[in-house]
């Protein structure tokens, strides 16, 4: 299989992790390239439902190598949690699981200080932040004072985290906020370096060494380009670059050697937490699409909000991404749909007409969007095995949105939550 970047087009949920899962099958390297445990990916294999949000989804395959990138923050407590659960199903990850010596990694002070912090913005300047403690990890890499994973090995490793955990302390305790335990925490931290050691990794010379071996690297992103910090709706959106770009400067593989873009894209639009979602449906429709779609958070459980599909949103990531297929998921969900509608562009108050998505949210208030309708098929989509054999009217809906969605093509399209609902199209 070419290098390929597997990115989400949308708010993230778009079920990357079922076509990672199944492009999988073709590559020998997959590598993770930003986001922390905030994201999860559910794959459905085998009967067994695997929620994973650090160890790329690779690693339910025999043989396949995974790496996670210096692009992604990670708490390394919430990774040995997932390997934990990984050996519970009889899956070891020891030989084939690498961690970049450059990842930044999810301190606890991280976590202590994005709920405080999100505890005190007002209800409208909330952006729905997992509490994880991914925003303030990302601040910490910009701001040059962040722990990567190879500081584990260095013999100032813990009294760094003491300073650390005595200067955040006096930060929590203006805020009235809960205090860390030093004590405890030292200890916790002291465990790590042992057991993590194994895995710890120059990945940018074992990805670029697999590179010039002729295997082929898959490099997978959590989240979605409407959650981008550059390319999202700032500032409700993530700390890193889920676009295509960071998956370049998330694991040290040039732009060069990649051969395709891969776009996960739903046949409708969710999106989690705050911020802008110019086609929601806050009615009946919106509630049928969560419930059929199963559409409540991997990690949080939280409900996501629920609307049509949004050709200004495909668009503007067909660009950004430079998307080459895209992979559209979930059209059973639509399949008791009497009427679909499609956003093909924003109309302004003023009639001034988007087509991409504009960085002015305030402009973004005053647009309503353009509908196109199509009828619904009001057919179960979910035993399909081949293309050729939807109804008719599911096909055109499929076909208008590619048409509407920039150049790229469709390589896949998914009809149900398990591996074998993928109709694949020539990739
Ligand atoms: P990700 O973060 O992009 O990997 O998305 P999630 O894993 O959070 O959400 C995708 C959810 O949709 C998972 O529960 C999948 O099993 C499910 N899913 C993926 N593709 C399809 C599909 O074509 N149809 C249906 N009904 N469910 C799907």
């Amino acid at each position: 299989m070419p290098n390929t970047i597997l990115m989400g087009a949308q708010w993230g949920d778009e079920g990357k992790g079922k076509v990672i899962d199944v492009l999988t099958s073709q590559a020998d390297v997959i590598v993770r390239y930003q986001g922390g445990s905030n994201a999860g990916h559910t794959v459905i294999a085998e009967g067994k439902k695997y929620v994973l949000h650090l160890i790329p989804s690779g690693i339910l395959h025999p043989g396949k190598q995974c790496v996670i990138g210096n692009g992604v923050v990670m708490d390394p407590f919430d990774l040995l949690k997932e390997i934990d659960m990984l050996r519970g199903y009889g899956i070891e990850p020891d030989g084939r699981l690498f961690i970049s010596d450059r990842t930044h990694m999810v301190m606890q002070w991280h976590r202590a200080l994005d709920k405080a912090d999100e505890a005190h913005r007002s209800h409208d300047k909330k952006i729905g932040t997992t509490g994880r403690g991914i925003g303030p990890a990302y601040s910490a890499k910009m701001g040059r004072s962040g722990f990567r994973v190879g500081d584990l090995l260095r013999p100032d490793f813990l009294d760094r985290v003491s300073e650390m955990c005595v200067s955040t302390n006096l930060r929590l305790s203006k805020w009235g906020a809960e205090l860390l335990d030093i004590d405890t925490l030292l200890k916790d931290y002291a465990k790590l370096a042992d057991i993590l050691k194994p895995y710890i990794t120059d990945t940018v010379v074992f990805i670029n060494a697999a590179d010039r071996a002729g295997k082929s690297i898959l490099l997978e992103g959590a989240q979605g380009t409407m959650l981008d910090i550059d390319f999202g709706t700032y500032p409700f959106v993530t700390s890193s670059n889920p676009t295509a770009g960071g998956a370049c400067t998330g694991s040290g593989l040039s732009p060069r050697r990649i051969d395709r873009v891969v776009g996960v894209i739903k046949c409708y639009t969710t999106r989690v937490g705050s911020g802008p979602f110019p086609t929601e449906l806050a009615d009946a429709t919106g509630e049928h699409l969560r419930q059929k779609g199963g559409e409540f958070g991997a990690t949080t459980g939280r409900p996501r909000r629920c609307g049509w599909y949004d050709a200004v949103v495909a668009r503007y990531s067909a660009m950004v991404n430079g998307v080459d297929f895209w992979a559209m998921t979930k059209l059973d969900v639509l399949d008791e749909q009497p009427t679909l509608k499609i956003c093909v562009a924003y109309r302004r108050d003023d009639g001034h007409i988007y087509e991409t998505f504009p960085a002015d949210l305030s402009a973004l208030e005053r647009c309503t969007p353009v509908y196109e309708e199509m009828p619904g098929w009001m057919t179960d989509t979910s035993k399909t095995t081949r293309y050729e054999e939807l109804p008719l009217k599911a096909r055109a809906y499929v076909e208008r949105l590619v048409a509407l969605s920039g150049a790229a093509r469709l390589g896949i399209l998914s009809v149900g939550p398990a591996r074998e609902t993928t109709l694949r199209l020539g990739i």
